[in-house]
Order: structure tokens, then C-alpha cells, then sequence
């Protein structure tokens, strides 16, 4: 199967970033969102992003107008109608998701591929709520897209073969490695990062030790590029929230409760980098740790 033109659903941190790997590297992408504001600030970062990469010698300018030339956007989802591959990329609300693949479907050419790029979401449960249960998968990206080598490839458990192979050599012509998880609560990425962070944010609550305390120990004592708590800030403290949910609903394991710090922080609205206050706090010249 060939696959030439793309289509991304959702121009948040995540679709901008899978728009700007694809284009980069020769598929032609529509980008769509149901706001018209995220698809024009998702053209400029990808733009912004394309420049960094030419600055450093990553990318020409050539291959820099070629890659912003393959890329358009639409407001209309429907649009996306004459794609080989989709990738959706919306809000992580399962409600979303599955209004998009009832609005799409009837548009789509039979061979086209449909794949969610959710963090937690069942995909067989996605998939089953389509007309194409077999070519339907998980392509989980890694934030931030340009940087991260991993992609996460899950099968639903009616996904066919051609599907997935068509999908790996995609990996593969992005220039990115690709690992496969079974469709299980989180996946591989998140089943082990999550509860460590988790743990992380205990520690922090049951006076073990400080935010820097915990971050420097995991950083100078395990090698980790960034602390669990510094990273749980990056990943969002609502997401790393909503993901320890997911394992918790769906494994149905005490060990996998959320701290109730976590849920304080996110009750707080303390979401992280996104919102300057998390675990530390980013409103002045340097990170300052909250506790
Ligand atoms: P985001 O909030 O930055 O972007 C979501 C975008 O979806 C927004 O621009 C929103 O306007 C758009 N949207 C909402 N409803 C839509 C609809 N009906 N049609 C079209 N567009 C719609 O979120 P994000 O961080 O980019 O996450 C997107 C997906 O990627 C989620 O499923 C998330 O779990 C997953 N993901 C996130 C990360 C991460 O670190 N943030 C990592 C891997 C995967």
C-alpha cells in the first residue's frame, strides 16, 4: 500500500509536531482543527521549528519551503476525504475522538488508514466504532514530534497485518524507530514512566524528600536527562493525572492510584510548564520548586 497523502487531525503541541515530521519527510499533509486560530498558530511554529532546524544544520532552506509547501489546512474535516493515512490528534476526550470517526468515515476511500494518536484511549474500543475495525491502529507519537525517536504502534485486537506493516514503514521513512505494544491501559511508554512519576510525587508527600531533592537523586543517581517531577511539569500535571486514571479504571490495581498531591496540584489548576505552576514555579527567570 502506498501512502502519499496525510491527514492530521487537531493542530494542538502534538499535530503541529506530526504535521511538521511528515512534511518533512515527503508526504504531502492537510491539517485540520475545529479552531481556526491553533491551525494558523500550528503553520507559524512549524515554520519557527523548520528555521531552528536550518539554523543547526538539520534541514536546508530547500527542504525547509519544500516541506511548509506540502502542507495545507482546512477547517472542514470531510476535506481529509482523499487521505491514504489518517492521524487524529484532538483533545484527549474519548467523545471527541469518536465524533470525529463518525463525521469522517462515510468520506474516506476504502483502503484509507485511520489511526489515533491517544496517550491512554482504547483503540480496539476506537476502532469499534468505525467501519474499519481492521485497518484502524494506535501511532503514538512522543512530545515534543520533531525531537522524540519513538513511535508506539498499537493494534487493536482486529487490526490486519497489511495495516500494520503499512504503518511501520511509515516510521521508518520519518527516520524514527518504532516499538509495538499490545492494546493494554497506557500502553508500554506510559505504563512505566506513569507510576514512576506517580511514585515520585509520594515521595514528595510523604516528606521523603523535597521537589529538588527527588529530581536531583533520579537525575544524578539514575542518569535520567530530567527529575520525575520537573518531567511530570513538561508532560502536564492533568495529564499525568488523567493516565493514572486510565490504569487504575482499567487494570483495576491499587498500585496504580494517583497520589492525592497530584490530584491537589491539578485541582489547583498547578498544571505545569503549561499553566507556570506545577511542581516548580516558572514565572520568573528560573524555576523555583513549590514545596
Ligand atoms: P492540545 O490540547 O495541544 O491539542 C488538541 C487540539 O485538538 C486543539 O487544537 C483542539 O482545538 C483540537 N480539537 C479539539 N476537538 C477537535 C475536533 N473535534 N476536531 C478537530 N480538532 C479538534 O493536545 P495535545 O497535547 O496535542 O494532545 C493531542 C492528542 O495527543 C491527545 O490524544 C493526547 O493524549 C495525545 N498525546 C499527547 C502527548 C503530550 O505530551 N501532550 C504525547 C503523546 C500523545
Amino acid at each position: 500500500m502506498t501512502i502519499e497523502r496525510v491527514g492530521v487531525v487537531g493542530a494542538g503541541q502534538m499535530g503541529n509536531g506530526i504535521a511538521h515530521v511528515f512534511s518533512l519527510a515527503g508526504y504531502e499533509v492537510v491539517m485540520t482543527d475545529v479552531s481556526a486560530e491553533a491551525l494558523d498558530k500550528a503553520v507559524a511554529l512549524i515554520e519557527r521549528n523548520l528555521d531552528r532546524q536550518v539554523a543547526k544544520g538539520a534541514a536546508t532552506e530547500d527542504e525547509k519551503a519544500s516541506a511548509m509547501g506540502r502542507i495545507s489546512t482546512t477547517p472542514t474535516l470531510t476535506d481529509l476525504g482523499s487521505c491514504d493515512l489518517i492521524i487524529e490528534a484532538a483533545t484527549e476526550r474519548e467523545a471527541v475522538k469518536t465524533a470525529i470517526f463518525e463525521e469522517l468515515v462515510p468520506h474516506l476511500a476504502p483502503h484509507t488508514i485511520l489511526t489515533s494518536n491517544t496517550s491512554s484511549i482504547s483503540i480496539t474500543r476506537l476502532a469499534s466504532r468505525t467501519d474499519r475495525p481492521e485497518k484502524f491502529m494506535g501511532f503514538h507519537f512522543m512530545n515534543p514530534v520533531p525531537v522524540m525517536q519513538l513511535v508506539e504502534l498499537i493494534r487493536g485486537i482486529a487490526t490486519d497485518e497489511e495495516t500494520f506493516r503499512a504503518c511501520f514503514e511509515v516510521v521508518e521513512r520519518l527516520g524514527k524507530t518504532a516499538a509495538t505494544s499490545e492494546d493494554f491501559p497506557a500502553f508500554i511508554v506510559n505504563r512505566i514512566l506513569m507510576p514512576m512519576i506517580n511514585e515520585a510525587v509520594y515521595t514528595l508527600y510523604e516528606g521523603v524528600g523535597s521537589v529538588s531533592s527527588i529530581d536531583t537523586s533520579l537525575k544524578l543517581g539514575a542518569n535520567h536527562p530530567m527529575g520525575p517531577l520537573e518531567l511530570a511539569d513538561f508532560i502536564g500535571l492533568d495529564t499525568c493525572l488523567a493516565i493514572m486514571n486510565v490504569l487504575h479504571d482499567g487494570l483495576a490495581d491499587t498500585k496504580y492510584r494517583p497520589c492525592p498531591l497530584l490530584t491537589k496540584y491539578v485541582e489547583a489548576g498547578w498544571l505545569g510548564r503549561k499553566t507556570k505552576r506545577g511542581f516548580y514555579d516558572y514565572r520568573g527567570e528560573t524555576p523555583v520548586p513549590t514545596r
